[in-house]
């Protein structure tokens, strides 16, 4: 359980990160529902959260500008006095072949779903470091781990997310905070619906437990690494992909 606590999920609008959100709301945190551009699909977030009994807020900050994110995490410290739960979930693609890919695309990835983990967890591990206690969850995917044709950016972002969530983990270990990644697989949401039938069948046969996975899979093991009971788990990458990668 979350009982009380301040938790921060990055793009939680939509798809994994809003399932993270109404979870940790339902296990008794008190959510800060952060999204880009879709303030209709927070709202909705929240009002949702707050039907079922629980506390959120909606709070608009692109993560991949740093001084947005310094305003951001300043506020939510400010506000309610500290962070216990920090989830990166942000994230994006602009697939494209390698020797086709635009410095924007490589960049505009990098930026939001790497740099924009880095920006948050700047500013919150320090308030964290005070409190000696915190939860910092990144959302990798078992691309970072196995690459994929087509996706040098993202997985590119999702390895770095990895290297990142390990020497996070080591910095910050002493004083209480624990830093983990979670590897989602295929996760039915927008970032997937795009995909062809064609591309979704052959990836379905990759998959040992023979189906995509739902962002509420996600969600529990992310609950999970944020509650008291992960105290002693560090530095991980948990997959959560139907046995894609073992
Ligand atoms: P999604 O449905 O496309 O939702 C993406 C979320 O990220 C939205 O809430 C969006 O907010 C937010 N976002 C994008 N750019 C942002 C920015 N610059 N600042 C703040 N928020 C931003 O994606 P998803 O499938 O739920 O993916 C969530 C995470 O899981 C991503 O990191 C993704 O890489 C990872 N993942 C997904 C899968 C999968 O199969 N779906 C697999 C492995 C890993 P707005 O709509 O408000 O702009």
């Amino acid at each position: 359980m979350v009982t009380g606590k301040i938790a921060v999920v990055t793009g939680a609008s939509r798809g994994i990160g809003r399932a993270i959100a109404l979870k940790l709301a339902s296990e008794g945190a008190k959510v800060i529902v952060n999204y880009n551009g879709s303030k209709d699909r927070a709202l909705e977030v929240k009002q949702k959260i707050e039907e079922n009994g629980g506390s959120a807020e909606i709070y608009q900050c692109d993560v991949s500008d740093f001084e947005k994110c310094e305003a951001f995490i300043t506020d939510i410290i400010r506000q309610w006095g500290r962070i216990d739960i920090l989830v990166n979930n942000a994230g994006i693609t602009r697939d494209g072949l390698l020797m086709k890919m635009s410095e924007e695309d490589f960049n505009k990835v990098l930026d939001t779903n790497l740099k924009g983990a880095f920006n948050t967890i700047r500013f919150a591990s320090r308030q964290m470091l005070k409190q000696r206690s915190g939860r910092i969850i990144n959302m990798a995917s078992v691309v970072g781990v196995t690459g994929n044709a087509g996706q040098v950016n993202y997985a590119a972002s999702k390895a770095g997310i990895i290297g990142l969530t390990k020497a996070a983990a080591r910095e910050l270990a002493l004083r209480g905070v624990t830093v983990n990644a979670i590897a989602p697989g295929f996760i039915e949401t927008d970032m997937t619906k795009e995909l062809t039938e064609k591309v979704k069948e052959n990836s379905v046969s990759q998959i040992p437990l023979g189906k995509f996975g739902k962002p509420e899979h996600v969600a529990a093991a992310a609950a999970f690494l944020a509650s008291e009971e992960a105290e002693y788990i560090t530095g991980q990458v948990l997959h959560v992909d139907g046995g894609m990668v073992m």
